[in-house]
């Protein structure tokens, strides 16, 4: 079988200089090195013929409470839906106020709203990107019953601090850990260090499927079956597999935000490389750090904070901050360099969240974030070759290079 880039261009591509070509994201390659374990595990979903909350999800939820050691991993279809649906298995009830970082990806904010409640907006700290504890605990008011720290990039929000705050201010912690697969907080995994949290398994994610599929984590036995009702309807039961003594009475009103069996297939063969794809990821974000660390436009490479003592590090996103970003990215793309701005637009000034935006003068931090951050290629394929040529296009964009 042959797999081939979705980025890749045909011939006669004006820009084809014959250098590497460096798509924001791929995943072919990894694909087609686990590709005879996929085949293995999509054989058994069609042999069985159970395609969605079938066994290979009760395996796969298996395999990734192992990995990540909670005690319930529940598998949905997404991040967003199970932010939405721990948000609600949390207890939250409708007008409950949710602290959420103004850097994030709009789906912090949405899964609070459209599971009932009202974001608040704070402000990140500047050199980790995640929730500022100060400024989180700023935007408590009576109304607010839940903090949602959110463990961008590469490195996960200040918990310490944030569990502290949390504690004084009678607040539960769900932790929007969608990027954090990996990451771990003094031994535990993201996503337990309160009530729950989720991890997406979106294609350009750490871990990627082949479409959507996330899951949630929580060590919560209660948390966990109303999330595992709730994806299914509302209906109460075995989490997956034997649909016959899973109850037909309704006792709330659920979704469905099943993962199908195919993702489950797709998942259990490549987390079985995870370790590896992340040990890639470390190495070309050392590459990149190595080379990007004096060019001029370059105003902050991705800092490790000193939280490093208690958090590891896994490269998600390697995100630079730049002078004329928007410049330097169309610059980027004429030389066949994908990259991606996250995220453009701070929660607190999305329209969608308007009537929300309680701040005076804004969140500074996270506004001059969007304004500057630039993430560039990483993705456990990309070559050697292909770091170097990003960094060179990047050095010779900082020397007025010709375009
Ligand atoms: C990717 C992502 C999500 C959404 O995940 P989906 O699986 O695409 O729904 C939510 N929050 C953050 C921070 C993310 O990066």
């Amino acid at each position: 079988m042959q797999l081939t880039s979705s980025t890749e261009r045909g011939h006669g591509d004006p820009f084809d200089t014959g250098h590497p070509r460096v798509p924001f994201f791929s995943q072919a390659a990894s694909f087609e090195r686990v590709w005879p374990e996929i085949q293995r595990h999509l054989t058994e979903v069609v042999e069985r013929g159970k395609y969605s909350h079938g066994h290979k999800v009760a395996e796969f939820e298996s395999a990734l409470a192992d990995f990540t050691g909670a005690r319930h991993a529940i598998a949905v279809n997404s991040a967003t839906d199970a932010l939405i649906l721990l948000l609600r298995a949390a207890g939250l009830r409708p007008g409950d106020e949710v602290v959420v970082p103004a850097m994030s990806f709009v789906a912090s904010a949405s899964s609070v709203v459209l599971a009932g409640g009202r974001p608040v907006f704070a402000d990140i700290d500047p050199v980790g990107y995640a929730l500022d504890p100060a400024s989180a605990a700023a935007a408590v008011t009576p109304r607010t019953r839940f903090v949602m720290p959110v463990h961008l990039f590469w490195q996960m929000a200040e918990m310490d601090a944030l569990t502290d705050m949390a504690a004084e201010k009678g607040l539960t912690i769900v932790e929007d850990s969608a990027e954090a697969i990996g990451m771990r907080w003094n031994g535990k995994h993201a996503g337990l260090l309160g009530a729950g949290g989720v991890l997406s398994f979106f294609p350009a994610k750490t871990l990627g499927a082949l479409g959507d599929a996330g899951a949630v984590l929580t060590d919560d036995d209660e948390i966990a079956e109303t999330v595992a009702a709730l994806r299914h309807h509302g209906r109460f039961g075995p989490t997956v597999g034997d649909f016959r003594r899973i109850s037909t009475e309704t006792t709330v009103s659920g979704v469905n935000s099943k993962m199908d069996d195919i993702q489950a297939a797709v998942l259990l063969a490549k987390l079985g490389r995870l370790g590896t794809d992340i040990a890639r990821r470390a190495e070309i974000a050392a590459r990149y750090t190595e080379r990007l660390a004096h060019v001029p436009v370059i105003r902050r490479l991705p800092t490790v904070v000193p939280r490093e003592a208690t958090t590891n590090p896994v490269h998600y996103v390697y995100l630079v901050e730049a002078d004329h970003r928007d410049e330097l990215a169309r610059f980027l793309a004429r030389h066949d360099i994908g990259t991606e701005t996250y995220y453009p637009i701070p929660l607190h000034r999305q329209p969608a969240f308007a009537e929300f935006d309680r701040s005076v003068r804004g969140f500074p931090h996270a506004e001059a974030a969007c304004r500057y951050a630039l993430a560039l290629p990483l993705h456990a394929d990309l070559t050697d070759d292909q770091v170097d040529y990003v960094c060179e296009t990047i050095e010779a964009f900082a020397h007025g290079g010709a375009a």
